[in-house]
């Protein structure tokens, strides 16, 4: 492990939405740098063009920011937005330049080399053989009877080549070889070349794929440690073997388990949020295409510390019972040894979990405005202070701030009411009852909490009545509803004349239902 402070990228590629899986990626990297004094690049790794999504880059860029993960670098982040410094630019399509002399390299010493198949011919290649039961592959079984500098001779290579025939460069590996690496969370990996294929490493318009472009970006830009999803697993071998070849020190590779549906086997899929109803996204996303929109945890009402909690905890645990986790306590605990290396089940509940133990952990006066900023929506306007009370009544009761602002009752009397909560509770001496407590409630002084609920259970005692028999019609008639806070503290909340007021309309919409049932 090299001792310089780490260097470390996520590096997307704009073909889509960020799955939660590449925010965890990028939030597990920015968390490594974070706790080692590194640096955390964004790279935009957009070389195949035919898979570029329009609004997929700041997709990205937006859904970073709102996860709280900020890149140092990066194409409009730190030096990357005034200067480029050493190690910019950080959008692949402007690093074209940059590639030719490796894959030039790699030509030169016997590394890669040059080859005239069209698609068409390697995918018939694949095709005969697919219907005798067996697997082709572009490899050093198979490379000396193809169109390509190893196979063909020296008078029809000099011919292809002054027709100007189109050709891509491909990497040439090593026959019979077992290549090892050190991976920081599963140890020694072991991949036979046997296994492997001639990868293309230059397409025939000149631009790098994806490996050749990754690992000379890697190299370029100081990396030193690779942190990505499992599925990469298997290409790390050929980048290994391509750092060999052009003479370079590796950096050090972790390849993050993945991320598995809440039921069976598989990996988390789009489908799976669809079918189970929760965001694979952080962000909502409407196809550019085809005009779909895929819900984000954002606008489901997930806080970014909540999101950011469950996804830290997607594949890693502190060794401790700890779960509740900011992101800066994360940075400080946070290390490679303690990713899990086998997948890490989605649990959507756990999910919604995480939001409640946020949402009860924060500030209230942080919440003030997020909920004013709800309620506007539905056209009530609380100050600060009634925010607070609302706040202190039903934060302990909610999920999501926004099934605060869904509660319609706690600012508008209620028209419907709960018909199974009616019929047990609503009996005939409820009006009259009902109509006493109106009394209690008008000799309150001051209209407090404390005071409204001391006056309360001595008109209980008084009349010889349950608690029940009082609550639960107050709780109707102030609310509609079944649950709910206390209704003494709602009682101060809405005011005495309101309170007065909903009781009274209460009880004519109540015997109204009623009669019209009866
Ligand atoms: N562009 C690749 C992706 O989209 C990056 C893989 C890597 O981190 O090497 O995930």
């Amino acid at each position: 492990m090299t001792s310089r402070p780490p260097r470390v990228r996520f590096a997307p590629s704009p073909t889509g939405p960020l799955h939660m899986g590449g925010v965890r990626t990028a939030l597990y990297n920015w968390l490594f740098a974070r706790g080692h004094g590194g640096t955390f690049i964004l790279r935009v790794e957009d070389t195949d063009q035919a898979r570029f999504v329009e609004g997929a880059e700041q997709y990205i860029v937006e859904a970073l920011a709102w996860c709280g993960i900020s890149p140092d670098e990066g194409p409009i982040h730190g030096r990357g937005s005034e200067e480029l410094g050493q190690h910019g630019p950080y959008r692949q399509s402007d690093r074209q330049a940059l590639y030719g002399p490796f894959v030039d390299q790699l030509l030169k010493t016997g590394w890669a080399y040059r080859a005239w198949d069209t698609p068409e011919e390697t995918a018939q290649a694949r095709k005969a053989a697919s219907e005798k039961g067996e697997t082709w592959q572009y490899d050093a079984s198979t490379r000396a009877g193809l169109r390509n500098e190893c196979g063909l001779s020296t008078e029809k290579v000099a011919e292809l080549e002054s027709a100007g025939t189109p050709f891509v460069v491909r990497f040439k590996v090593p026959d019979d070889r077992t290549v090892q690496f050190e991976d920081a969370i599963r140890g020694s990996v072991s991949i036979a070349t046997s296994v492997m294929d001639d990868k293309v490493l230059m397409k025939a318009d000149g631009m790098p794929t994806y490996h050749m472009a990754n690992i000379v970006d890697d190299h370029l830009m100081d990396i030193t440690h690779v942190i990505r999803g499992e599925e990469w697993l298997p290409s790390a071998a050929l980048h290994v073997l391509l750092y060999e070849a052009l003479g370079l020190e590796a950096p050090v590779f972790a390849h993050l388990p993945l991320i598995l549906k809440p039921t069976g086997p598989g990996k988390l899929s789009k489908r799976d949020g669809d079918q189970g109803g929760f965001p694979i996204f952080p962000l909502e996303w409407t196809d550019p295409k085809s005009g779909a929109v895929s819900s984000g945890y954002r606008e489901q009402g997930y806080t970014q510390t909540a999101f950011m909690n469950m996804l830290l905890m997607l594949g890693w645990n502190p060794g401790t019972e700890q779960e509740i986790f900011s992101l800066e306590e994360a940075a400080e605990v946070f290390s490679l040894e303690r990713v899990i290396k086998s997948g890490a089940r989605f649990n959507p509940e756990k999910a919604r979990w995480f939001n409640e133990q946020h949402l009860r952990a924060s500030a209230p006066e942080q919440l003030v405005e997020p909920l004013q900023q709800l309620m506007a929506e539905s056209g009530t306007t609380w100050d600060g202070a009634q925010c607070l009370q609302v706040l202190s009544m039903m934060l302990e009761r909610v999920t999501f701030l926004h099934e605060i602002a869904d509660a319609s009752w706690l600012h508008t009397a209620p028209s419907s009411f709960d018909a199974k909560l009616v019929r047990k509770k609503w009996k005939g001496q409820t009006p009259e009852v009902l109509g006493k407590v109106c009394g209690v409630l008008s000799g309150c002084e001051p209209f407090k909490a404390e005071v409204i609920e001391a006056d309360f259970k001595a008109f209980l005692a008084a009349e010889g009545l349950g608690f029940g028999a009082a609550l639960l019609p107050l709780r109707i008639v102030l609310t509609g509803v079944g649950g709910g806070p206390s209704m003494f503290e709602f009682a101060e909340f809405l005011g005495r004349e309101t309170t007065l007021e909903r009781i009274a309309q209460g009880v004519d919409r109540v015997e109204k239902i009623k009669k019209s049932e009866a």
